[in-house]
């Protein structure tokens, strides 16, 4: 299984990531409602140019010299994405011209390893050869003429840089990962920048979808990843490989539990399997995202004996915005009083309670604990993600909403809604159809989708609901 390429942005500030950032992950925002609490990160996100996938790390800042303190730590991520990504874009600011900073972060950049595109932005209304001759002597090739504002140069600056992917898709998908494009959705034209709408096949035999459960176990270091793996393993017999394709590492390892085959998609932890633990690996927000992608169920990991944290809410955001189907693990549960367990459930309740639509566990992996009912709830929520939804039952279901409590008027219209249908699984997506929907609210959204829930068991899955008025 491929992992998503990765495209990391550095550059000075104020030369334009965050423009180009938003543009290249213009994303599913649309489609999922704004949850109370969630923790949205904007320095990771993911977009998609024709069927492939890929994933946009923002740096933010730059600091190549930094000794110390928060500007240090700045600068340790920010080689971190760098070391971990597929390939780098480097912007620099046409208008400004070229800068001593500049001149730092190029020569970081050509020792680095990965791929690195020099993209010189803002350069909306002016000649490519001016824009870009004077940052030629930063010694990256070629530079690309772009305006991350205006989208200029921006399709042809990201074909360059997923040319390896887009040119190969085939061999980089599994089977069931090969896309469709709903009717809803126009296939793209070559070299198109498109929002990711999440939709994904829907063909396919059902028998394919449901093979194998691609799981993914994400958290925190130290909250108990290795240990649960090693008791889900137990005396199965492993097949891990390492796949050849990718700069980085991506393992799979292939497993039974209660009848049901399942591939586990390694982050950092699996390394520390066996004898000896090597030191703990510094978390890596990029492998972790990298597995969620690659996954259909998301298993997050925390730690019930500690604070819940930003990072876990992050990952926990991610998740949803990937539409991942998601169950929680609260692990360490052995050995605590009932003050600590109460203070824990407030934690989850204060933190994330955006997440109230997945199911969460208890465990002690240490003690094997709660393992059980956990991977009961992976397989419920995988047969959530993959529920086949007759337009028939969605649109009686629709009708049974609407007649218990009507979309409320806009001006002097009612939002009318006809009927709906099933555009995508993982997560499943329900497309209503009717006139004046452009302005449904969010709270009404909200409302049917409670409804679909409760209609079709959706528990463990992100729901999307998307609206489509024909005139
Ligand atoms: P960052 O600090 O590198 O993330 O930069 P931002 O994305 O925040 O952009 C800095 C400033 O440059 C903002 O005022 C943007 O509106 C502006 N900007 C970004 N891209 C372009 C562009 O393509 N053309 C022009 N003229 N301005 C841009
Ligand atoms: P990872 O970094 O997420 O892979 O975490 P590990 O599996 O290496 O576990 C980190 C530490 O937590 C180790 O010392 C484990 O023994 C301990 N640990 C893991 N699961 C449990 C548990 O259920 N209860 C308790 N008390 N400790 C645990």
């Amino acid at each position: 299984m491929a992992m998503h390429p990765v495209v990391t942005l550095v550059g000075r500030p104020n030369v334009g990531k965050s423009t180009l950032f938003n543009r290249l992950t213009r994303s599913r925002a649309a489609l999922v409602a704004d949850f109370p609490g969630l923790t949205r990160d904007r320095h990771y996100g993911h977009g998609r140019i024709g069927p492939v996938p890929y994933l946009v790390v923002d740096t933010g800042g730059f600091e190549p010299i930094a000794k110390d303190g928060i500007l240090k730590e700045m600068a340790r991520q920010t080689q971190q994405a760098i070391v971990e990504s597929d390939v780098v874009i480097f912007l620099v600011d046409g208008r400004a011209g070229i800068s001593a900073q500049d001149h730092d972060i190029a020569r970081q950049l050509r020792r680095a390893g990965p791929t690195v595109l020099l993209a010189v932005n803002k350069a909306e209304g002016m000649s490519t050869g001016v824009a870009a001759a004077d940052f030629y002597e930063l010694g990256l090739g070629q530079p690309y003429a772009i305006s991350s504002a205006h989208g200029d140069g921006v399709a042809e600056l990201l074909d360059k840089a997923l040319a390896p992917w887009v040119e190969a898709p085939e061999s980089e998908m599994d089977e069931d990962d090969a896309p469709a494009w709903s009717e809803t959705e126009p296939a793209l034209e070559a070299g198109e920048v498109s929002a990711d709408a999440g939709v994904e096949a829907e063909e396919g035999s059902e028998a394919t979808l449901r093979h194998r459960i691609k799981l993914a176990l994400v958290g925190r270091p130290n909250v108990g990843k290795s240990t649960l793996i090693n008791s889900l393993l137990g005396e199965e017999r492993v097949i891990a490989f390492d796949m050849p394709g990718t700069t980085r590492d991506a393992i799979e390892i292939e497993f039974e539990q209660g009848g049901k085959s399942y591939t586990l998609i390694d982050t950092a932890g699996l390394r520390k399997r066996g004898k000896v633990f090597e030191s703990i690996e510094k978390f890596s927000v990029i492998k972790t995202l990298q597995a969620i992608e690659a996954s259909n169920v998301v298993v997050l990991m925390l730690d019930a004996q500690t604070e819940i944290s930003e990072q876990d809410a992050h990952i926990a955001g991610f998740v949803l915005e990937t539409g991942r189907a998601l169950v929680v693990a609260i692990n360490k549960w052995d050995g605590l009083d009932s003050d600590q367990r109460e203070w824990i459930q407030r934690e989850l309740q204060r933190k994330l309670r955006f997440l109230s639509f997945a199911r969460m566990h208890t465990i002690s992996a240490l003690k094997h604990q709660g393992i059980k009912g956990l991977m009961k709830s992976v397989e419920a929520a995988h047969a959530a993600a993959f529920a086949k939804l007759s337009t028939p039952r969605l649109t009686r279901a629709l009708q049974a909403a609407i007649e218990q409590q009507p979309p409320p008027r806009k001006g002097i219209f009612r939002p009318k809604m006809r009927y709906a249908h099933q555009g995508g699984q993982n997560p499943p997506l329900i497309v209503i159809h009717g006139s004046g929907l452009d302005n449904v609210g969010d709270s009404y959204r909200r409302y049917l989708e409670t409804q679909f829930r409760d209609v079709f068991d959706l528990a463990g899955t992100p729901l999307r609901i998307e609206f489509k008025s024909s005139r």
